[in-house]
């Protein structure tokens, strides 16, 4: 039998390194998809789709939607995710 202390380790482990489908599954939380394609998002996505589109939004793009939607090339997006979480922005968690 795992200790309840081994569970919630496992939790925060889980929420700093996976992305938000592992997390999801473990919490048995809904997971979120792309309203573009329908692809599973990750926390980058749901974080870019705040940051860039709105903060307050309730339902999110994918990366690759994103750069479709401001026609940009996807590194372009990424490479935004990577200045803004360096510079500590908590929309985009430290991996
Ligand atoms: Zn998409």
């Amino acid at each position: 039998m795992p200790q309840k202390n081994d569970i919630i380790d496992r939790q925060k482990e889980n929420d700093i390194r996976s992305p938000i489908c592992e997390y999801a599954r473990w919490c048995g939380v809904k997971m979120s998809k792309c309203i573009g394609c329908g692809r599973d998002l990750s926390n980058d996505d749901i974080g870019a789709t705040k940051k860039f589109i709105n903060r307050g939004a309730t339902e999110f793009y994918c990366i690759d939607c994103l750069a479709e939607h401001f026609k940009v090339e996807r590194s372009f997006i990424e490479e935004k995710i990577e200045y803004f979480r360096a510079h500590g922005c908590t929309l985009f968690p430290k991996k």
